[in-house]
């Protein structure tokens, strides 16, 4: 039998499916609903005809607010972040099914003058905090707060996790500072378009708060969307990425797994102090109810499942 090392578990891995509306362009392409979404039983049903039934700690049909999302989801580890500990939410989920969005990291919040209370509420329950934004591109950190865009270098700490040198760190004294610096750090992100979405983000983004919010790349095979000979790098070192957080969440919710692999990917390496120990995760798993979406959205749901 495999003896349990004592290496650090996750105190808590909360696994949510938010299912976000038809959108315009799908509904134009006659796209029909195939997801029946359960708040009271937090259940999933994929009704290709196969009727598919995921579970899940809580799930958010489409017009579940942004308040509601922060209130069932995010709340919970902003008490435990209070008391010292360490939390992560990150949302997963193929291009265009609604990470940017939940994260409140969408341009369409970046620019709206008067923030709504919603996206303060990400930011308004802690006194005082600390910001660094960075994204994941290539397998390299960039500081998407810094004047230039230069490549940071990372530093090995002991048993694996590294910690970025020199990333600037912005106190925030108000939910406007907060945003502004949202706003700036979602500009200089990298965007390429694919086949999937026009403003697909091509990198995982990290904003460090004393929470930390991840708003990771497109879940979709590099096989799937037509890409050009720079989009399927960055599609092999996307899929990289979350490859390794699979396994590490995988290694996470499993007591008999020895070994957590968080060496195999940057993102994993970064995310280490906040995914193993002492720490509160909640995966906020983001699908498409279209029926032509079909596949991904099986795929992030058995994704999700795997992760509780
Ligand atoms: P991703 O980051 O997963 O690629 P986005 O967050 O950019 O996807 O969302 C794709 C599109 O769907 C955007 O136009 C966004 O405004 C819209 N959208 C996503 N989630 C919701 C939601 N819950 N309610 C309304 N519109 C949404
Ligand atoms: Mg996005």
């Amino acid at each position: 039998p495999q003896v349990c090392t004592g290496l650090a578990r996750n105190a808590s891995v909360k696994v949510y499916v938010r299912t976000r509306p038809m959108l315009g362009g799908e509904e134009h392409q006659g796209a029909t609903n195939i997801l029946a979404v359960s708040s009271q039983y937090k259940k999933v049903v994929v009704e290709d005809g196969t009727e598919k039934k995921f579970t899940f700690d809580d799930v958010f049909e489409e017009h579940c607010s942004q308040d509601e999302v922060y209130m069932r989801a995010v709340e919970p580890l902003v008490t435990k972040v209070e008391e010292n500990e360490n939390a992560t939410v990150f949302a997963y989920g193929q291009t265009g099914s609604g990470k940017t969005f939940t994260m409140g990291t969408s341009p369409c919040f970046a620019q709206d003058k008067n923030p709504s209370a919603t996206q303060g509420d990400l930011t308004n329950t802690a006194r005082s905090l600390t910001i660094s934004i960075m994204e994941v591109y290539n397998e390299t950190v960039y500081d998407l707060l810094a004047p230039s865009r230069i490549p940071l270098k990372t530093k090995a700490g002991p048993g694996g996790a590294v910690s970025v040198v020199g990333v600037q760190e912005e106190i925030v004294n108000s939910v406007e500072e907060g945003l502004l610096l949202l706003k700036k750090g979602s500009h200089l992100r990298s965007v390429g378009a694919t086949a999937g979405n026009q403003h697909s983000s091509r990198s995982h983004a990290i904003i460090y708060l004393i929470l930390k919010l991840v708003d990771l790349a497109g879940a979709e095979g590099v096989g799937r969307t037509q890409m050009s000979g720079r989009q399927f790098t960055e599609g092999v070192n996307i899929n990289k990425g979350l490859l390794a957080l699979s396994k590490v969440l995988a290694a996470l919710s499993n007591p008999t797994a020895g070994y957590v692999p968080y060496r195999e990917s940057v993102l994993t390496r970064l995310l280490k102090d906040s995914l193993g120990g002492n720490s509160h995760t909640a995966m906020i798993a983001c699908v498409s109810p279209a029926n032509f979406n079909v596949h991904e959205t099986i795929k992030t749901l058995h994704y999700a499942e795997q992760a509780r």
